[in-house]
């Protein structure tokens, strides 16, 4: 056999390159964060591909996030080139659904079938326990989605959990006539959640052999990447795969991971799998990788501080060869916009001494802390976006393309039809749906097909026009959507999705409007319509589904436009194994992290603490935390405290710019440990003066997005802003909504103001 050469090796220490070289069934790499295991992965993929052990196809690697397993398609493509177009380098979701689409037809799904993203799910639920009145039992959508969602992780089903329930407990009875419906209803819609796209895929290996066996003989060398969160169903998965290919010579099984990382165990992750895997794998080399390559001993000390608070794990240490690097710098700020205001004057100024925007991160616990961020964002013209959160996939105009789509590739997918069918108005009612519904289970068709007999339902004239007509739209597209002959390239979705959006008359109800809001509504539908462009020219011949898919799928991150030169918002859950040259972890409050949720769970603290951990680790070389004093949060302005985490942070590691212990508006509220508003501060008040106090203009905090609409600017104009004072123009770029003005202030310095909504008036 050909051996590996030393190109490949040589970026690697020695226990690294043993992970890399090892040969056996199973092998499993244990390390702290940012030691290098995705970077053993994907070298060890090269190192089998370049040995000839392994043909492309035959490597399925995993990771958690869409975004991560972009990177690492990347990483294994500057390694082996485009032998990586053959793999499967995925997250579990997106193999899963990949196998699905081919198979589900042995166990009576449609290869159509139709992923229902947790507002689906949540509507359903809501839908169902209203029916069945369930909430007076004390059921509500979050903790009967919650339950429903760990029993499949667990691979419960609930033909399965009716065999263990107690029956005579009426709130067991009640969970179990909820579960059972909302499986119906799925099976019935074609559609999978996003639990059952792992856990159906396990069944049909087991239940069907034969449809696991090609799979199995496929898949010869499997690697897992951040393996401490698998939960059941995803290790359930593996076992699947692996268990005859142990028997294979030459397979292998590879898995990566960290406890301290783990984040997951809400969502049924299960930390025993590392514990376990050398009892399940006997043979298992394990290898432990101890330096670190990614970020200055500075960060490396607070991470290490922080993770040593949590009980129950095996000693670790971060180092790095590197120096310390810089301080941490520290921010308290007043008020939620006042933090988003510091973090964006300091990406500025991080962006003037040469770091690119792209370099830099902002994380946040929850996703109610980005309004804020973005507010202030776009007002100073930083460009961003929102990994994770499918916030542009959850608004409503998008959710009614959707459908439109939905409804042609599923025709089972009776929700979907049913959002669609009054929308835009067509004057069809409740009731119209309701005698559609039943004329639909009367006859044992689906909702759609039910459109087609309007006339005989007995709708008067008008309905049943309206009707007809939505009916003939969704079959025309349909056939749009089958070439015409086997070999021919389908219609693109984009003609697809044109024609429903201009037939059904939704884009003329949008244009119509003189509502502000549908503006922007119809800048959205015509933004997904160049997603639709933009996904036929990655895949020529991609189909309906696929596109559906792919939309689906995008959970964690790759929001539409390309991540180049902008600064990435996302959660700390969706920053794992990502880095960046700096990294703003905000919201380092008591309730927020810890988040308010974690105390009714065993284990919440410290699995929030992990949270803290894993985003600390994502820095390279800068680290800033930051808090806020109050947040306003559903109208309502409450004073938050510093979270216990901080105080685990040395104190010398972290140069407050305007640190816990000052005073100012809000100071003297809640205690918290030793940062307590209002008392002196371990880390001291005196750096609270650092920051200039015009800076923090009480207007700003309540300050409100205004809109300039068309305000005339030019070079050389004077200008004054609520904030920065006056100011001179040198230069306005871009155009229409996105005009931005680079404004020399003299006193602020310089600064780039979307004009729009920049608090400004022309002088
Ligand atoms: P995480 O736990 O956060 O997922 P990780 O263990 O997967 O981290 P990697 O992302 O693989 O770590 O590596 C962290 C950084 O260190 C990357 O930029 C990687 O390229 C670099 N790196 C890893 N090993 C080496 C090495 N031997 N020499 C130089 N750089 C390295
Ligand atoms: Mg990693």
């Amino acid at each position: 056999l050909p051996t590996t050469s030393s190109s490949l090796l040589d970026g690697l220490n020695p226990p690294q390159r043993e992970a890399v070289l090892h040969r056996g069934p199973a092998l499993l790499i244990v390390a702290g964060a940012g030691s290098g295991k995705t970077r053993v992965l994907t070298h060890r993929i090269a190192s089998l591909l370049e040995t000839r052990e392994a043909w492309p196809s035959q490597v399925l690697a995993i990771t958690f996030t869409n975004k991560a397993a972009g990177e690492m398609r990347e990483r294994v493509r500057q390694l082996v080139g485009h032998a990586s177009d053959g793999m499967w380098i995925s997250t579990f979701h997106s193999a899963c659904v990949r196998i699905l689409r081919r198979e589900a037809e042995v166990f009576g799904y449609a290869s159509g079938f139709t992923i229902y993203d947790s507002g689906d799910t949540r509507a359903l639920l809501k839908r169902i326990i209203k029916e069945h009145e369930a909430d007076v039992l004390g059921f509500s959508v979050a903790n009967a989605g919650a339950r429903i969602s760990k029993l499949k992780n667990e691979l419960v089903d609930a033909e399965t959990f009716s065999r263990e329930v107690n029956l005579a407990d009426p709130k067991e009875a009640m969970f179990l006539t909820i579960f059972r419906e909302y499986t119906r209803t799925l099976q019935a819609a074609n559609a999978f959640d996003f639990d059952d796209l792992i856990a159906q895929t396990v069944y049909l290996f087991r239940a069907f052999p034969h449809v696991a066996e090609p799979y199995r003989r496929r898949f010869r060398h499997i690697l897992v990447d951040e393996y401490q969160d698998t939960n059941h169903a995803q290790y359930a998965l593996i076992r699947e795969l692996t268990k005859p290919a142990q028997n294979l010579p030459g397979a292998s099984l590879t898995v990566v991971g960290d406890s301290d990382q783990s984040i997951y165990a809400f969502r049924g992750a299960d930390i025993r799998n590392i514990v376990e895997f050398e009892q399940d794998f006997p043979q298992a080399r394990v290898v432990l990788l101890e330096q670190n390559y990614r970020s200055t001993q500075t960060i490396l000390d607070a991470a290490n501080a922080v993770i040593a608070n949590n009980f129950d794990r095996k000693p670790k240490n971060l180092f790095t060869a590197d120096g310390p690097g810089a301080k941490i710098t520290g921010f308290t700020g007043y008020s939620g916009h006042d933090e988003a205001q510091f973090v964006a004057d300091e990406i500025e100024q991080l962006h003037r001494d040469g770091t690119e925007y792209r370099e830099v991160a902002v994380f946040y616990r929850t996703n109610a802390q980005t309004r804020a961020l973005e507010e202030i964002l776009i007002r100073s013209a930083v460009p961003y976006r929102i990994l994770g959160g499918t916030k542009f996939y959850e608004r409503a105009e998008i959710k009614d393309a959707m459908a439109y789509l939905i409804s042609v590739a599923n025709p089972a997918d009776a929700l979907a039809v049913r959002r669609i069918l009054n929308t835009p108005k067509r004057g069809i009612g409740p009731a119209t749906e309701t005698q559609l519904a039943s004329f639909a289970e009367r006859n044992g068709i689906t909702f759609r097909a039910a459109l087609r007999h309007a006339k005989e339902i007995g709708f008067g004239p008008k309905v049943a026009k309206a009707i007809t007509d939505l009916s003939d739209l969704l079959d025309e597209a349909t056939a749009m959507t089958a070439p015409p002959e086997p070999d021919m390239a389908p219609i693109p979705v984009f003609d697809v999705l044109k024609l429903l959006m201009q037939k059904s008359g939704y884009i003329d109800v949008l244009r119509a409007s003189r509502d502000p809001q549908d503006e922007a509504r119809m800048e959205n539908v015509e933004e997904l319509l160049a997603v639709t462009k933009e996904f036929q020219r990655n895949n020529p011949d991609g189909q309906l589904i696929d596109f559906l898919t792919e939309t689906a799928l995008v959970a964690a991150a790759d929001e539409l436009d390309d991540s180049s030169g902008t600064v990435s918002l996302m959660t700390l859950h969706t920053a794992k194994g990502l880095e960046f040259k700096a990294v703003f972890l905000t919201g380092i409050e008591e309730d927020l992290l810890p988040h308010r949720m974690s105390a009714n769970e065993p284990g919440g603290a410290a699995e929030e603490r992990r949270l803290f951990y894993v985003g600390i680790t994502r820095a390279r070389e800068r680290l800033y935390l930051s808090l806020a004093m109050t947040r306003n949060s559903y109208g309502e302005t409450s004073v938050s405290a510093p979270s216990r985490f901080l105080a685990e942070v040395p104190a010398d590691l972290i140069e407050w710019r305007q640190s816990p212990g000052m005073t100012g508006p809000g100071a003297g509220g809640r205690v918290a440990g030793s940062l307590a508003w209002g008392s002196s501060s371990a880390s001291g008040a005196g750096a609270a003066a650092e920051r200039p106090k015009a800076d923090w203009g009480a207007n700003r905090v309540t300050g409100r997005v205004r809109d300039n609409g068309d305000l005339e600017l030019a070079p050389g104009d004077r200008i004054r802003h609520d904030d920065f004072g006056e100011g001179r123009v040198s230069a306005v770029t871009g155009v229409a909504a996105k005009r931005i003005a680079e404004v020399q202030f003299d006193t602020a310095g310089r600064k780039r103001l979307l004009i729009k909504v920049a608090p400004i008036t022309k002088l």
